[in-house]
């Protein structure tokens, strides 16, 4: 990609990084605290509250990595050697005879007086038994050291750690059978706009049905969020209000549409009279309308309501603030450069987030990048980040953030 030319715009637009610095800084400045003890079971997709930090040594013995023989150097000098005992994983080995070497297999613990141990491929078992060494040896091959992934008393995961299977799976390995999570973070989902009906109903004249709310709803409970699904909100006043007065308590109220026509604003409206607002012209496409404000003291985000729209800002704005509310502190998205395989001629005054997918090592865009358009991102793996004032060429390298970076 290429600087073009500095695009113009009529009233300046507020770049993605600085709308990201102000939603992280308010995040920072409303932290969630409380702290839960689940099991390992329960803690999937939880952050962790406080580091955890290992109770031992990982391995807490030496033992071998293969199915093989331990011996001491120095007896191979007197070779072949008698099979004094056999060692299984979970048992506990007796010191080893000199003179004699050890049947192991893998993840046993090394016997004492032992200092290497050959895989059995490299030896020879005689007829009476005893063992051949068929290739020298050094001291230490094939053994697992004491502490060598971990020494007791190391962290091994800091606070704000999001726990996954990977993150699971070590906790366990350290003996861990809880852990102490921050609790989830209650979120309020609202659909704002009179066209809208719920799937399953029949649409009437101008009606059409609620995408955002399937969507956020689904992805909040995959990043672990309690959802408050407050359904579809009018575009009035008095019911925003008494929609609001019922939510109960939430950390944040996040809400689609009613932000790209003021005149239809109703939940700006109600937040004027009771909380404060914010409205940011985005540098990003799609999605340049957002509200941030706050409904007596509880934060608010509203969204744009095309649906592409809804997932962009979601993706990249959204979604941060709730992980780093949780003190999560790697929210970025990893960014792959691909070469592409299209071209974009036109710089534009808004950073493009392009629906596309990766073919024969290209990454190639939906057709039809409308925002109003949810199929293309179903067809795509990801978004292509075009830079405002920027054009590509067929073959450029292009960030790439697949969507298996955004969706949990
Ligand atoms: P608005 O920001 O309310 O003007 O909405 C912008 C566009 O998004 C309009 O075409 C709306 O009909 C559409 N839209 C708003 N909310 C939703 C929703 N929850 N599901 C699907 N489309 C929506
Ligand atoms: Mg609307």
């Amino acid at each position: 990609m290429k600087v073009v030319a500095e695009v113009a715009a009529s009233r300046p637009l507020m770049p993605v990084e600085q709308a990201l610095e102000r939603l992280l800084a308010l995040a920072e400045a409303a932290p969630i605290e409380e702290v839960e003890e689940v099991a390992l079971g329960e803690a999937e997709g939880r952050v962790l509250a406080q580091a955890l930090v290992a109770t031992l040594d990982l391995p807490p013995w030496p033992n071998s990595a293969m199915d093989g023989y331990a011996v001491r150097l120095e007896d191979l000098h007197d070779q072949p050697l008698a099979v004094s005992q056999r060692i299984f994983a979970g048992h506990a080995p007796a010191a080893l005879q000199a003179g004699t070497c050890a049947r192991i297999f893998t993840g046993a613990p090394l016997p004492e007086g032992a200092d290497c141990i050959e895989m059995q491929e490299n030896t020879e078992v005689l007829a009476d038994g005893r063992v051949r060494f068929l290739h020298p040896l050094v001291a230490q091959q094939n053994v697992r050291p004491q502490g060598q992934e971990t020494r007791a008393g190391e962290q091994i995961m800091a606070a704000g750690t999001r726990l996954g299977p990977i993150e699971l799976g070590l906790a366990a390995t350290l003996g861990h059978a809880t852990v102490q999570v921050l609790r989830r973070p209650r979120v309020a989902v609202l659909s704002t706009g009179d066209e809208l009906v719920e799937p399953g109903l029949s649409l009437g004249p101008g009606q059409i049905y609620n995408s955002n709310r399937r969507l956020l709803v689904s992805w909040l409970q995959r990043m672990g969020c309690q959802v408050i699904d407050a359904g579809i909100l009018a575009d009035d006043l008095t019911l925003t209000r008494q929609c609001l007065e019922h939510l109960g308590e939430v950390d944040l109220i996040l809400s689609t549409g009613g932000v790209s026509v003021g005149e239809a604003d109703y939940l700006g409206m109600a937040l004027r009279e009771a909380g404060e607002l914010a409205l940011w012209k985005l540098a990003i496409k799609p999605g340049k309308p957002l509200t941030c404000g706050q409904w007596r003291g509880v934060p608010v985000i509203g969204l744009p309501g095309n649906p592409a729209s809804t997932l962009v800002t979601f993706a990249l704005l959204a979604r941060p603030y709730l992980l780093r509310r949780l003190g999560v502190s790697e929210v970025a998205p990893l960014r792959f450069s691909v070469p592409a395989g299209f071209d974009w001629p036109k710089p534009g005054s808004r950073r493009e987030y392009l629906r596309a997918r990766i073919e024969d090592g290209q990454v190639c865009l939906y057709p039809n990048q409308s925002s109003g358009v949810l199929r293309s991102a179903v067809w795509a793996q990801g978004l292509v980040e075009v830079h405002e004032g920027r054009t590509v060429a067929m073959g450029d390298s292009v960030p790439f953030i697949p969507f298996s970076e955004l969706l949990d």
